[in-house]
């Protein structure tokens, strides 16, 4: 995928209105810290347009960047804080659940989880609420850097389990450090876009 132009286009907040875009949508979840923003730079080709999670503002809006003026990466809020109240949880959740809902464009949902350790409870609930929303997320592996090479297929094989993924699931292993991973998610994406 050739990138040649990439800007946050909207911000979505608690209250604001899902925006109602006329170009196919492809959302990013995860756990904060899992990797989500690194990615998503990864595949736009720029060091940091998407803030990370210790950047503040970041973790209650739906972010959408607009690439080429084809298609839309969505940035979705990164759960799990340990430190937040029930109440703030559970608007991230309804933005997350209402975007899930309402979006006519949205073709993908991409599900992060970290490859070194087995997916959290949080997790498993994310992945059965983007199936009850009719969507079969594909499972990027990240920070794949961080494990040795032989001890890949065993912790996708775990992921693969604690999930309970859906027969034919895709699982990406990805590193934001080598790269490896992105071509494959790219051209995902293009098919996806190209339908
Ligand atoms: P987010 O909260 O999900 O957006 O996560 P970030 O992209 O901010 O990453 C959280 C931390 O993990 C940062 O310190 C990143 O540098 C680090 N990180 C993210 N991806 C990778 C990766 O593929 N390899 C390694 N080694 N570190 C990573």
């Amino acid at each position: 995928m050739i990138i040649k132009s990439v800007e946050l286009e909207k911000v979505c907040g608690v209250t604001s209105v899902i925006p109602d875009n006329d170009k196919p949508e492809i959302a990013f979840a995860g756990k904060s810290n899992v990797g989500k923003s690194s990615l998503i730079n990864a595949l736009m080709n720029r060091k940091s347009l998407a803030r990370t999670s210790s950047q503040p503002g970041k973790t209650q809006t739906i972010n959408f960047y607009n690439i080429n003026d084809e298609l839309y990466y969505v940035d979705l809020p990164g759960y799990g804080y340990a430190s937040v109240s029930k109440e703030v949880k559970a608007k991230w959740g309804k933005l997350i659940e209402r975007y899930l809902r309402n979006s006519k464009q949205l073709q993908c949902v991409f599900l992060l989880v970290d490859i070194r350790h087995a997916p959290s409870t949080n997790d498993v609930e994310m992945y059965e609420w983007i199936l009850a929303n009719g969507f079969y997320p594909i499972i990027i592996a990240t920070k794949l850097d961080k494990i040795k090479r032989s001890q890949v297929q065993k912790n996708v094989k775990i992921i693969k389990e604690k999930l309970n993924v859906e027969p034919g699931t895709i699982i990406i292993p990805f590193s934001a450090q080598t790269k490896q991973g992105r071509d494959e998610i790219w051209d995902i994406i293009d098919q996806i876009t190209k339908e």
